[in-house]
C-alpha cells in the first residue's frame, strides 16, 4: 500500500506512472527486467509500454498477440507464468530489439481491473531463479495493487486525446464492453415524497443541510489577481495545498476504515499529481486571467470525455475529477465545505454522495445523507453504510424540491424521504425510531441467548451480510453467524473482481472472525438488479431472466474458478460453507460441482491445506429448484431458500419494479407451497435447510417460517433481536398447526391473518421492548377479523 501510494505521488502522467511502477518493483522484486506491457486499441495484442532492463528503444514497438510468448501467455490464460529457463520453454518467443537474450527467467501476471485484462506485468532476471510461491503471490499483490493505478493514468491521458485517437479509443472501449451514452434521467413531479435507492438503512428525523455547492462552479462570485503570474501561482498553490489535505484525509481514512477505503483518495491525488491537469489549468490561466475560468473550462473538458462512457467504473473517475477540482477552488477561496452551518442531526442533501464528504463534513451532526445522483455501490454510499449513517441515492429532484433548514423524514431502508412531513408522520417516524432505538438496546444486552422456542425447538439465528464493516453489526447485534455472505458486494466495492489473494483474504478474515460460528459464503450473484461487472453479455431485454447469478459465473470460468480457489483456500480459517445462487436444475449443480472438485484437487496437487469436508448447498430462489428439490437434494449438502427471487419469479413480478411492487408478496400462498416442498424433500434427504430472503426481517413471516420446520433463518443483523424474541414466544406445535391452515387458504392476506393472529395469541403485543413495535402490524394484518 505505502509502495502504491509513493508510486502514485511520484507519477504525473502515464508514461511516469509505468516506469515508476518498473523502477519499483524491479528494485522490490531484486530483478534485472522489469517490464509493463499493455492491451493495445484493439483489445488483441500487447505493446510494451515502460522498462528497466530491456532495451529502451523497444517501448512501444514490441508488439505481440495474446498467447503469444510467454508474456501474451500469462494475458490469455489470466494467471501468472513462471518460467526458470525461458529459452526452453515452448512458448518462447524472442524479440530481438529488447536484447531480452541474456535473460534466462521470467515472471508474467496479468494486470486485470474489473475482470479485464489491461496488461502484463513482468520480471526477468539474468541468472536462473526458480521464483517461489511467496514470490509469485508477492508479485501477485503488486500486479492488483497496481492495475487500478495505471488504468486511472490511461484515463486521465484520455483528455488530451486527438480526435484520431478518440475514435481509436472508442473502438477500444465498445469491444471490452464499456458502452457509450447514457439515457438521461426522467424528471419525476415534484413532490412531498422523494424515493431514491436504499443506500444505508436507518430513519433520521432533522432539518435539511443543502450541501448545494458552495463551490457550484458556475455560479461562484470569484475575483482573480491583478496580474496573471499571481493568478497562476495562487492557483498552483492551492494545488499544493489540496494535496497536502489529501494526504491527511487518507491517512485518516485509512486509520478509521482499513487501507481498502483509503485506497480511494490515491485517485484524487493521482488527478492532482497528473501532469496533463496541471499543464491543463496553468494554460488556460494563463489565457483567461482567471483560476476559476480555467478550473471550469479543464473540468469541462474531463466531464465531457467521462460521461461518454456508460460504465459506472469509469463514470465514477468524473466525479473524482469533479471532486479534486472543488477541492481546488475551495484552497483558492481560502474557505471548506459549508462545515459551520451544520447543525445537530442534520439531514445532508448533495450532488453525490463523495468520499470527500467524509473528511470534510463533521460526521457527528449527520443524521442522515441523500444524494441526487449516485448509486448504492458507490465508495461514498459504502462508506455511509459503514457508519452507520441513513442514506438514500439517486433521488431525482431532491436538490431543487428542498429547503435549507426544512424539516424531513429520511427512511434509508425504504428509500424514502418526506420533506416538510405532517404532524402525523413525524409522531409516527419518531415513535418508530425511539422504539427501535430502545428494543434493540435492551434486546442487543441479550445477546447471547440463543433462539429457542417455548417447547425446546432451536432455531439458528444468522445474519446476512456483504461487507467486512457488517461484521461489527452480527457481534453487535448477537447474530449466531453469517447465513449469508452476499461475495458480489465485495466486488462492488473493490470496482471490480478482487484478484484471488485478495479474496482469499477477505473471506478468511471473515470465517476467523465468526470461527467457530458458521459462515456461508455464496459465489458471485451478479446480474439482474446486480449489473456490476464488464462481462461482455451486453443489454438483455429481461436481465433478471437472463445471464445472471451461477448461469454467468459458468459462462466466465475463470473468474468462477479464481472465486472458488479463494473461497476453498479459505476454508481452512473457520467453519465455511459454499453456496451456490440460482441453480435451476441438476445439470448446472454438477457441473459447478465438477468444478469445485476440480479445484480442491488442483489445490490439493500444489499441497495447499484445504478443508475436504466443506459443505456445499444452493439456494432456493427458481421455481424450478423448488419443484426438483427431492433431486437436488441428493446431490448437495444443504438449501438455502432465497424468498427475495424466489417470489419475484413465482409470481412473475419484477423484485426492482416500483410498478408491480403491491403484487411482490412472499406470504403468497404459492411462494409458500415452495418453501414447504423444498422443505420436505430436505428432511427426506437429511440435509440442512436455512432461509435468507428478506421475509426473515418480517415479524409476520416468523412463526409460518418456523411452522414450515426451518431450522436457520438468516436476515439483516439488526433483525436478529426481534427475531428471537418472537421466537422465544411461539410454540412449534401450534405453528405448525397454523401453517397447515395456511397451506389451504388463498390469498398471502388470510395468511397474514393467521400470522398476526398467532403473534397476538402469543403475547408478543404485550412485550416490554417489541410490542409497541408489532402492534401496527398486527393490527393491519387482523383488520378485517
Ligand atoms: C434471495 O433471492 O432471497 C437472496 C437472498 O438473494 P439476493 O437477494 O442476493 O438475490
Ligand atoms: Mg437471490
Amino acid at each position: 500500500m505505502a509502495d502504491v501510494a509513493e508510486i502514485v505521488s511520484r507519477s504525473h502522467d502515464l508514461d511516469e506512472t509505468l516506469n515508476n511502477v518498473v523502477e519499483l518493483v524491479a528494485k522490490r522484486l531484486d530483478t534485472d527486467v522489469c517490464s509493463i506491457y499493455l492491451v493495445a486499441a484493439d483489445m488483441r495484442n500487447l505493446i510494451l509500454r515502460a522498462t528497466i532492463g530491456l532495451d529502451r528503444e523497444a517501448v512501444e514497438k514490441v508488439e505481440l498477440p495474446f498467447g503469444e510468448g510467454l508474456v501474451g501467455l500469462a494475458a490469455q490464460r489470466r494467471e501468472p507464468v513462471v518460467v526458470e529457463h525461458a529459452s526452453e520453454h515452448p512458448r518462447y518467443r524472442y524479440f530481438p530489439e529488447t536484447g531480452e537474450e541474456r535473460y534466462e527467467s521470467l515472471m508474467a501476471v496479468p494486470l486485470i481491473v474489473r475482470g479485464v485484462t489491461v496488461g502484463v506485468l513482468a520480471v526477468q532476471t539474468r541468472v536462473p531463479r526458480n521464483f517461489d510461491a511467496r514470490e509469485v503471490e508477492a508479485f501477485q499483490t503488486c500486479a492488483q495493487l497496481i492495475a487500478p493505478v495505471v488504468i486511472n493514468a490511461q484515463l486521465l491521458a484520455l483528455v488530451g486525446e486527438t480526435e484520431d485517437e478518440r475514435a481509436q479509443r472508442d473502438a477500444q472501449l465498445e469491444s471490452s464492453g464499456l458502452r457509450l451514452p447514457a439515457v438521461p434521467p426522467k424528471r419525476p413531479e415534484r413532490n412531498v415524497e422523494f424515493s431514491g435507492n436504499s443506500t444505508s438503512r436507518g430513519v433520521a428525523i432533522g432539518p435539511i443541510f443543502l450541501l448545494g455547492n458552495p463551490l457550484d462552479l458556475e455560479h461562484l462570485d470569484y475575483t482573480p489577481s491583478p496580474t496573471v503570474a499571481e493568478e497562476e501561482s495562487d492557483l498552483l498553490a492551492a494545488i499544493q495545498d489540496a494535496r497536502r489535505d489529501l494526504d491527511g484525509t487518507r491517512d485518516e481514512l485509512g486509520d478509521q476504515f482499513g487501507p481498502e477505503f483509503a485506497a480511494v483518495f490515491h485517485t484524487h491525488i493521482q488527478i492532482l499529481e497528473d501532469k496533463g491537469f496541471v499543464s491543463k489549468l496553468s494554460s488556460e490561466v494563463r489565457r483567461t486571467a482567471d483560476a476559476l475560468e480555467a478550473l471550469r473550462n479543464v473540468l469541462a473538458a474531463y466531464r465531457k470525455t467521462f460521461e461518454r462512457i456508460e460504465d459506472p467504473y469509469f463514470r465514477d473517475r468524473a466525479i473524482d475529477v469533479e471532486d479534486v477540482g472543488r477541492r481546488v477552488m475551495e484552497k483558492l477561496l481560502g474557505v471548506r465545505f459549508q462545515v459551520t452551518a451544520l447543525t445537530e442531526g442534520s439531514i445532508v442533501v448533495a450532488d453525490n454522495i463523495l468520499p470527500g464528504h467524509f473528511a470534510s463534513l463533521e460526521m457527528d451532526k449527520v443524521a442522515a445523507i441523500v444524494s441526487e445522483h449516485g448509486g448504492p455501490t458507490s465508495h461514498g454510499a459504502i462508506f455511509a453504510r459503514t457508519l452507520e449513517i441513513p442514506a438514500i441515492t439517486g433521488v431525482v429532484g431532491i436538490q431543487a424540491a428542498a429547503r435549507a433548514g426544512e424539516l424531513a423524514i429520511v427512511d434509508g431502508g425504504e428509500g424514502k424521504i418526506y420533506l416538510s412531513p405532517d404532524e402525523a408522520l413525524i409522531a409516527e417516524y419518531e415513535r418508530a425510531r425511539t422504539r427501535y432505538t430502545v428494543a434493540i438496546e435492551h434486546l442487543d444486552a441479550l445477546r447471547d441467548r440463543p433462539a429457542e422456542t417455548r417447547d425446546g425447538r432451536r432455531i439458528a439465528l444468522t445474519a446476512n451480510v456483504g461487507l467486512l464493516s457488517d461484521l461489527r453489526l452480527v457481534e453487535q447485534h448477537g447474530a449466531e453467524g453469517i447465513g449469508l455472505f452476499r461475495t458480489e458486494l465485495l466486488a462492488i466495492a473493490h470496482r471490480g473482481f478482487p484478484e484471488e489473494e485478495e479474496q482469499e483474504r477477505l473471506y478468511e478474515r471473515v470465517a476467523r472472525a465468526m470461527a467457530p460460528r458458521p459462515v456461508t459464503i455464496r459465489t458471485l450473484d451478479i446480474g439482474g438488479d446486480k449489473d456490476i461487472a464488464n462481462l461482455g453479455i451486453g443489454e438483455e431485454e429481461n436481465p433478471q431472466l437472463g445471464c445472471r447469478s451461477i448461469r454467468l459465473s459458468l459462462a466466465h470460468e475463470g473468474v468462477f474458478r479464481t472465486q472458488l480457489r479463494a473461497l476453498i483456500r479459505a476454508s481452512t480459517a473457520g467453519n465455511v460453507r459454499l453456496l451456490l445462487p440460482m441453480i435451476s436444475s441438476l445439470d448446472e449443480l454438477r457441473t459447478a460441482r465438477e468444478m469445485i472438485d476440480e479445484t480442491k484437487e488442483q489445490l490439493v496437487g500444489e499441497g495447499i491445506r484445504i478443508d475436504p469436508g466443506m459443505q456445499v448447498g444452493i439456494m432456493i430462489e427458481v421455481p424450478a429448484a423448488a419443484l426438483t428439490a427431492d433431486v437436488l437434494a441428493r446431490e448437495c449438502d444443504f438449501f438455502s431458500i432465497g424468498t427475495n427471487d424466489l417470489t419475484q419469479y413465482t409470481l412473475a413480478v419484477d423484485r426492482g419494479n416500483e410498478h408491480v411492487a403491491h403484487l411482490y408478496d412472499p406470504l403468497h400462498p404459492a411462494v409458500l407451497a415452495l418453501i414447504d416442498q423444498s422443505v420436505r424433500a430436505a428432511a427426506r434427504a437429511g440435509i440442512s435447510v436455512s432461509l435468507c430472503g428478506e421475509m426473515v426481517n418480517n415479524p409476520l413471516a416468523v412463526p409460518i417460517l418456523v411452522g414450515l420446520g426451518i431450522s436457520e433463518l438468516s436476515g439483516a443483523p439488526s433483525a436478529v433481536p426481534l427475531v428471537k424474541e418472537i421466537v422465544h414466544a411461539l410454540d412449534s406445535g401450534l405453528v405448525a398447526a397454523d401453517v397447515r391452515e395456511a397451506r389451504e387458504v388463498g390469498t398471502a392476506r388470510e395468511v397474514r391473518r393467521i400470522a398476526g393472529r398467532r403473534l397476538r395469541d402469543a403475547g408478543l403485543l404485550e412485550h416490554p421492548d417489541i410490542g409497541s413495535w408489532l402492534r401496527p402490524t398486527v393490527e393491519a394484518a387482523l383488520a378485517d377479523e
